[in-house]
């Protein structure tokens, strides 16, 4: 079933985009959030609850949570492959078993925020398995078992509602790009019907930056082309609802209560 546009979305909704932030970077909380709240914008951040001062470090992560922000889950160890150093060190994907990677996870769970019943997963370094070679395995399965939905990296950054894994969703990364091609990109979720997710580091910051005036041109875009507000159950009405895979399967998209995929789930409306 398809709503009265034809498109798989609510009706009055082209396409969606989602705005996530990983690593818990100083300038996402300088930066970013002021500009997200000029744009009644939300978001999701990406932590990695470590260290004895974690619970100062979550001080201002939990406000942003009550401002209705998802904060989710990264791992403590930030575990990723060693193919990436010259020297990775013990601690690297390669060199874990499953059960080490699920122990990490659930332990971020634990360190988290406790107000959010629910929330998403991030890959660390995108990649998805542990082990190399013969004992390489996928730990998508352990993230579906955990959480709602999974971000990593695509060949494409946006994703197909009716077909995407929610425990491995497509994004884009965002670092070095101009104002002009985060827009083209999130003009090309509602051209294609898609669910588009930006994967952003620093602010103007850090070894993977996006400009501060591209992030908020991108926001700007997206606030004036988004259905007004969160995305309700009234906007959902008419959505998801019927009995075949693809409305299964966006249901599972926009219905839950992920706030990557609900609260700060930006609709994008026609222009
Ligand atoms: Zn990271």
């Amino acid at each position: 079933m398809t709503t009265k546009t034809g498109l798989p979305w609510p009706d009055g909704c082209l396409g969606a985009v989602s705005l996530t932030f990983d690593d818990g970077r100083a300038s996402q909380l300088q930066k970013a959030i002021p500009i997200l709240a000029e744009h009644d914008l939300r978001a999701t951040f990406y932590l990695n609850p470590k260290g004895d001062d974690w619970l100062d470090a979550l001080a201002p992560w939990r406000e942003i949570a009550r401002a209705g922000h998802e904060i989710g889950n990264h791992t403590i160890g930030h575990p990723c492959s060693k193919a990436l150093f010259d020297d990775p060190g013990l601690r690297c994907l390669e060199r874990m078993t499953l059960a080490e990677i699920e122990a990490d996870i659930v332990e971020a769970s634990r360190e988290g925020i406790p107000e959010q019943a629910e929330f998403s997963f991030c890959y660390p370094c995108y990649q998805e398995h542990v082990g190399e070679g013969l004992t390489r395995q996928s730990y998508v399965p352990v993230v579906a078992r955990h959480f709602i939905a999974g971000r990593g990296q695509g060949e494409r950054g946006h994703n197909i509602p009716a077909t995407c894994d929610l425990a491995y969703l497509y994004s884009w990364k965002a670092e070095f790009l101009t104002a002009p091609t985060l827009v083209g990109m999130a003009e090309q979720a509602a051209t294609l019907g898609r669910w588009t997710i930006f994967t952003i580091h620093g602010i103007d910051d850090g070894h993977l930056p996006l400009s501060e005036v591209a992030f908020r041109e991108l926001c700007g875009f997206l606030a004036r082309q988004r259905l007004p507000g969160a995305p309700t159950d009234a906007h959902l009405d008419g959505a998801g609802g019927g009995s075949g895979e693809a409305d299964r399967s966006l249901e599972r998209v926009i219905h839950h209560e992920a706030t990557m995929t609900r609260s700060s789930l930006v609709l994008l409306t026609s222009w």
